[in-house]
């Protein structure tokens, strides 16, 4: 799936409605500094279901709704996001040409996630992105000074970290499930053979 397309209102610096658009190619948004580069990112992530305010560089969720010019701007912050898909959205979603994520946050607190204009879960937008390489924790982002810390890593950290960007983790934790699984049958089948013995 590809970025096509983000649409902002009342999220961070953007108290007005601002669409930015991601023609195919490398993109680079470039601006002066504070004029809101790294918001548009906490947009995206936000989009895909980021619950840490700290990831999205707040203290709490309510700080990612714009407050500026004495209490005026909207009560709510919105940000949609237009993918492109390419018949990786599962289920009844496969079929449509474009997938249209929208998050809102109200300063009541209330907050709602729609998918292609119909409410739905946080699960099923988490969904949405399984297998796909995306998805606000697949590594698809990477922060400011994680490609340092990234080399910082000790061998075996490192290796844990590209076995979960490879998929890899998903395989190892299932190959542990099958291994215990297995151990239980064979515990099983020597009780077996003791009665068995025993009958005889
Ligand atoms: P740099 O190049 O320095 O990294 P940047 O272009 O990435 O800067 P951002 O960090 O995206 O800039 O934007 C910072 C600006 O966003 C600050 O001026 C901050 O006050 C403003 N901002 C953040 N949250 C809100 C909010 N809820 N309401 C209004 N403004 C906000």
């Amino acid at each position: 799936m590809r970025l096509k397309r983000l649409e902002l209102y009342g999220f961070k610096s953007f108290p007005h409605r601002v669409e930015v658009a991601f023609p195919s190619g490398i993109c680079a948004i470039v601006g002066p500094n504070g004029s809101g580069k790294s918001n548009i990112v906490d947009a995206v992530r936000w989009v895909l279901g980021e619950q840490s305010p700290r990831r999205l560089r707040a203290r709490a969720m309510e700080d990612v709704i714009f407050s500026g010019s004495n209490g005026r701007g909207p009560n709510f912050a919105e940000v949609r996001l237009v993918l492109e898909n390419n018949g990786q959205a599962p289920g009844e979603l496969a079929d449509l040409p474009e997938i249209v994520i929208t998050r809102r946050l109200y300063r009541s607190g209330e907050s709602e996630y729609l998918l292609n204009g119909r409410p739905c879960r946080l699960k099923d937008i988490h969904y949405l992105f399984m297998d796909t390489g995306a998805g606000h924790r697949a590594y698809a982002i990477i922060d400011q000074g994680e490609v340092g810390s990234f080399v910082e890593l000790r061998p075996e950290e490192r290796r844990l970290l590209i076995e979960e960007v490879a998929g890899v983790s998903r395989y190892k934790t299932r190959r542990e499930e099958a291994q215990r699984r297995i151990k239980a049958s064979q515990e099983n089948l020597a009780r077996l053979e003791d009665v068995l013995t025993e009958v005889k």
